[in-house]
């Protein structure tokens, strides 16, 4: 436990704390009942030692994990092998610390966070595992230190001795081996300009995200608890855009009460200071199941049962949901957005149940807030209805994740199809501007929160769209505000009524280039 401890402070300090929250996973993995009483069982009633029973217990557990069907639970196996490990070392007294001396690229099967937090950053040049995807515990703990990491690099070991010089791409999930002297030269120059950026990006940080004539941009940032707020400040987040509330409701088999929703807003509210929080309701269904719904048999489910139809047909999930909401917007300003809306009807039902949730506060004569009212707009449906929809709601938020999937009809889970989703689509940017019209007419704000809105080379068509706000990963803002600072309102928006009539992602690609060349910026990508 007190290594553990260790582990989770120095994870804190040099990565963040959604980081340190693994080590705390880790505890409780050792305090688990369950594996506790496991090698109890071995020990007293086989006779085994505790070395044997504590390897045992843990692998019996990580291989049941490995059989699951969730991607998640499945990768967990790894952190309970690295909390077995870290419990043998401590019984046989051996030391695990196997940092190197040199700095280098670190090349394995596999690797536990706990061995990529315990060693020091500057002697990890870069990861590469033959196991592991994006959503491994090393990979996120690669990302929050900014090493470079690439995980599922199939048969490395065999190809790659002790002492080959690499080459680790992490943006492009790419290693090179024994990279030619030209090669070594263009990567040191590539590194050279990519540190002179992150410092001159560095230096933006309280600087307003506003054109070259003065169109102001708002640039905020998607979270998925509280604390990732504090993460996000050295990006100087102006708020919230999207607060993926979902992450209250996962791994548990009840829902959380009013009480344990409305602590987790408030915190959200309390660490923004006055910056707006964008919470949007519970956005589940698809591909995200909960034990506690009674999920219906669907050949579709992305076309299902899920987001705002759910909401309107279980009154409790969404009135408990919306009362902590109000309850928070006593201490701060929140907006409050619905997901997978299709048509004005959901709407105003939606707008109904806010009146509702407020009313019964009233009545039991508690705090609340007034908050704005709005949809997230993620079908096409909702796009192509927006100058109605402007009438019934306080903003629009695109969600370009879902409305590029639902444009193109193109699963964005899907790997086989994966080529055809392309959020600069023309048809999808028609549909976003369509929107950004919509709400300059109305007089309301419009937003991006998918991931389109963290992308630098789409900043000048989303300015020049009409949106007000951009809501993006916190480590994509700075790059978006440097394209913001230096482009153009009224060029955007010629450029933005141009780049639909295209004839596809690549035309859109190119010329958005040009655009940013035209006015000195270059984009890295
Ligand atoms: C979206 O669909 O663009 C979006 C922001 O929501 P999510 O990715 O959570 O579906
Ligand atoms: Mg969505």
């Amino acid at each position: 436990r007190t290594r553990l401890a260790e582990l989770a402070e120095r994870a804190r300090r040099q990565a963040g704390e959604d980081e340190a929250a693994i080590f705390a996973a880790h505890q409780l993995l050792v305090d688990d009942p369950e594996l506790d009483g496991q090698v109890r069982q071995a020990i007293t009633a086989e006779g085994r030692t505790a070395a044997a029973a504590v390897a045992g217990a843990t692998e019996a557990f990580a291989a049941m994990l490995e059989q699951l069907d969730d991607d998640y639970l499945r990768g967990r196996a790894a952190d309970i092998r690295d909390v077995g490990r870290q419990l043998l070392a401590a019984l046989l007294g051996v030391p695990l610390d196997l940092a190197p001396e040199e700095p280098s690229v670190i090349v394995a099967h596999d690797l536990a966070p706990s061995d990529t937090a315990r060693w020091p950053r500057e002697k990890v040049l870069g990861l590469v595992t033959e196991a592991g995807g994006a959503t491994s515990h090393v990979a996120i703990l690669a990302r929050g230190a900014g090493v470079p990491a690439v995980a599922g690099v199939a048969g490395v070991l065999e190809a790659v001795a002790p002492g080959t010089r690499l080459v680790v791409d992490g943006s492009a999930g790419r290693v090179v081996v024994d990279p030619s002297s030209q090669r070594q030269e263009a990567v040191r120059q590539a590194l050279a300009a990519r540190a002179a950026r992150v410092e001159a990006l560095a230096a933006l940080r309280d600087l307003p995200a506003v054109t070259l004539d003065g169109r102001r941009i708002e640039l905020a940032v998607n979270i998925g608890k509280p604390e990732d707020i504090a993460a996000a400040e050295p990006f100087g987040p102006e708020g919230v855009g999207l607060f993926r509330t979902e992450f209250l409701f996962l791994d548990r088999s009840r829902p959380p009460g009013e009480e344990e929703q409305w602590q987790a807003y408030v915190a959200a509210v309390r660490a923004l200071k006055g910056r707006r929080l964008v919470l949007r309701t519970l956005d589940v269904g698809a591909d995200k199941r909960l034990p506690f719904i009674d999920w219906p048999e669907e050949m579709n489910p992305a076309l299902g049962w899920r987001g705002a139809r759910l909401g309107l047909e279980r009154p409790d999930l969404l009135q408990a949901q919306l009362r902590a909401a109000l309850r928070a917007a006593a201490e701060g300003p929140v907006s409050v957005m619905f997901p997978m809306v299709a048509t004005v009807d959901e709407v105003r039902r939606l707008r109904r149940a806010v009146e509702e949730a407020a009313a019964g506060l009233e009545r039991d004569g508690l705090p609340w807030g007034r908050v704005e009212v709005g949809i997230m707009v993620e079908t096409p449906a909702a796009a192509l209805s927006a100058r109605v929809l402007a009438a019934e709601v306080d903003f629009f938020s695109i969600g370009t994740n879902d409305l590029t999937q639902y444009t193109l009809a193109v699963d964005r889970t899907s790997q086989r199809v994966a080529a055809l989703y392309d959020p600069l689509h023309p048809a999808v940017l028609r549909l976003i501007l369509e929107v950004g019209r919509a709400a300059e007419a109305a007089g309301i704000w419009a937003g991006v929160c998918g991931e389109l809105g963290g992308d630098p080379l789409a900043a000048p068509f989303l300015v020049g769209a009409g949106l007000h706000e951009l809501s993006m990963h916190p480590r994509a803002l700075p790059e978006v505000k440097r394209v913001i600072r230096g482009i153009r309102y009224e060029e955007a928006r010629a450029l933005a009524d141009e780049l639909v009539t295209l004839a596809g992602g690549s035309e859109v690609r190119r010329r958005l280039r040009a655009f940013l060349e035209e006015a000195g910026l270059d984009v890295e990508g």
